[in-house]
């Protein structure tokens, strides 16, 4: 009997209307985990290359973490996985809240869908019984409301759903659960969307099985006891989350301005970047609130009196930055209301904000007038405009239609040299994070299997975490020592945190692990699982995960090596800084092929046929 994991996925085909189960080999966990790391080697081998991520025989689905569903602190994480319809390469995005644990008390490692319906559909997991639902009634509903619909129907029950951006096929559209989690990145709302597929509602009843209970227990205890008495920057983040960088990023100059090409101090001084600080915005907090298993609960749910918004999820830093300092708006009544319609309609805020800023600075630049924007007055902070227009992108009305892909098409779309003021990756736009701050981020945006990505694992968005002292973070796990300065050691430390941030991710652990207290991560895993994994095993895991999303989009005939980031947005020389690390992950640097021997070593032998 399998520990951890359930030992079973299940396949969902939405054209035939049909439920498989198949089992898993044993191996297949300890080689990929869970999560992204298990979708990527079932995609990759299941799913031609070249299929159209819009397509009936495009496959995605839904991965819960390999610890996700036990008590393990912050491992209730879930991913959305697939080829991403925005970029192209592989896609993945991370979500949180209670949905990946009902995954595996429905007794699955993942559910995968595949075909496409011809009316809208949704599909109900309850004790055993699987259905395949019409959703006609839902259909044009937004995410709260179909949440809200479907519980009432189906009685206390997790939903996955797409709002109006995934139906109206928008290219940066998310999956939303608990109401305003959401799977923003890669465009997973649209493939949803395209295969007519509202909503996933599930309740299981299933028990998980683990090892050694009382060793779980015992680290988890121990785990909670030492956030719950830490001080400074744990009560930082279970007060304000993400927003406490709200300032502090803005000051150093990390929170991009002016769609990337501003200035804080002039073009969005301290008196104005202060009316979206963390403590303005929680003067609307009403109680926190987090996802399962999680001692933090980082985040909030607010009332905002001002706007009739009784309950709403708070703003966090990027929601806050892309439609805030990106734009030099600084109405944070605004910031409510964009943050609220984006999580219903399921949009995601990075790319919202993105495209809203390009179309801004196309404005101001006299490429587009107001007969093009339906009259809308699109200067630089004019909240009221820029609601609008977030409507219109929601509703594919008017202009709006034309941004709702995203700044690349809809460069493409009005032509007259816009593309210059397109700030993505492969399609995708940048992380509220500056690569001219955090240097690393430079490689990482454009090279990433995932382009764009601020979670993306590297060094740089790390170096406040305890993961920078030895042993500081995991037991075994430690940086070169002079990975600070560029050289080896740095290229080094680049592959490790790779590796690392690869398997906690694919273990189901938030991100924000690497900012909080030392975790006992070996130890989980063992205890739950009763393997006797190494700290190098398990970084080598990542590197094998990391390795096959970067073959996938190799497969698809996108080589990320290629790509380049818009000028304003870096000042490193972040193809070299690849180079380096494509050598220490045995790719090739010239081309950033993982070289045949890389391949066996890391067990991923039935990609080289696809390579070479
Ligand atoms: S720290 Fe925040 S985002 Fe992470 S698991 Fe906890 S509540 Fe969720």
């Amino acid at each position: 009997m399998s520990n951890g994991y359930m030992g079973k996925i299940l396949w969902i085909n939405l054209s035939e209307g049909t439920f498989k189960e198949e089992q898993l080999p044993d191996e297949i966990y300890r080689q990929y985990l869970g999560g992204y790391g298990l979708a990527a080697k079932l995609i990759y081998e299941k799913m031609p290359s070249k299929t159209d991520a819009l397509g009936a025989d495009a496959l995605f689905g839904f991965f819960p973490g390999l610890l996700t569903g036990t008590v393990a602190p912050l491992s209730g994480r879930f991913m959305v996985a697939g080829k991403s319809p925005l970029t192209g390469t592989w896609g993945d995005s991370n979500c949180g809240g209670y949905f990946g644990p009902e995954i595996k008390k429905c007794g699955y490692d993942a559910i995968i869908i595949k075909g496409m319906a011809t009316s809208p559909k949704y599909i109900t997991i309850i004790n055993d019984d699987k259905q395949i639902l019409d959703a006609s009634d839902l259909w044009g509903l937004d995410t709260v409301q179909t949440e809200e619909k479907l519980t009432e129907k189906h009685g206390k029950v997790q939903v996955a759903s797409i709002g109006q951006s995934g139906e109206k096929l928008s290219l940066i559209s998310g999956i939303v659960n608990d109401k305003a989690r959401i799977a923003g990145r890669s465009g997973f709302g649209t493939v949803m969307g395209s295969k007519k597929l509202k909503a996933i509602v599930l309740k299981g009843n299933k028990d998980l099985n683990v090892a050694d209970k009382d060793l779980l227990l015992k680290h988890t205890k121990e785990y909670n006891e030492s956030i719950s008495s830490a001080k400074g920057v744990i009560i930082g983040w279970k007060t304000f989350g993400t927003t406490m960088g709200n300032t502090y990023s803005a000051q150093i100059g990390d929170t991009p301005i002016k769609n990337w090409g501003g200035n804080v101090n002039e073009d969005f001084p301290m008196e104005r970047y202060n009316k979206l600080s963390g403590m303005e915005i929680n003067k609307y907090r009403q109680k926190p609130y987090g996802c399962y298993s999680c001692p933090v609960q980082c985040g909030s749910i607010m009332k905002v009196p001002e706007l009739g918004l009784d309950e709403t999820h708070r703003p966090e830093y990027e929601t806050c930055a892309s439609f805030g300092h990106l734009l030099l708006n600084d109405d944070l009544m605004s910031i409510f209301t964009i943050n609220d319609l984006c999580n219903r309609a399921g949009i995601d805020v990075i790319s919202a904000g993105g495209t809203v800023a390009f179309a801004i600075e196309c404005y101001e630049n006299g490429i587009l007038s107001k007969d093009d924007t339906d009259g809308l007055e699109l200067t630089w902070g004019n909240s009221s405009a820029i609601i609008e227009l977030v409507k219109k992108m929601i509703n594919r009305e008017g202009f709006g239609d034309i941004l709702a892909d995203g700044s690349k098409i809809a460069s493409e779309k009005i032509g007259k040299g816009s593309s210059k003021y397109a700030i993505h990756s492969l399609g995708q736009e940048l992380g509220m994070h500056s690569p001219k701050v955090l240097k690393s981020l430079g490689a990482s945006y454009a090279f990433d299997p995932t382009p764009g990505r601020h979670t993306t694992a590297t060094l740089d968005m790390y170096r406040m975490g305890p993961i920078l002292k030895p042993n500081g973070l995991f037991e075994g796990f430690e940086l070169p020592k002079k990975f600070k300065n560029p050289g080896d050691d740095r290229s080094e430390a680049e592959k490790l945190i790779s590796g690392i941030s690869q398997a906690t991710n694919c273990v189901g652990l938030c991100l924000f692990v690497y900012n909080y207290l030392k975790y006992p991560l070996i130890e989980l895993i063992n205890a739950v699982v009763g393997w006797d994994m190494t700290m190098n095993e398990l970084v080598k895991t990542g590197l094998r995960i990391q390795t096959l999303r970067h073959s996938f989009s190799l497969k698809e005939g996108i080589n990320v090596i290629h790509n380049k980031l818009p000028e304003r947005t870096v000042d490193v020389d972040y193809l070299e800084d690849y180079k380096a690390y494509c050598k220490k992950m045995g790719w090739n640097p010239e081309n950033a092929y993982p070289t045949k021997e890389t391949l066996t070593d890391l067990n991923l032998n039935f990609v080289i046929k696809d390579l070479y």
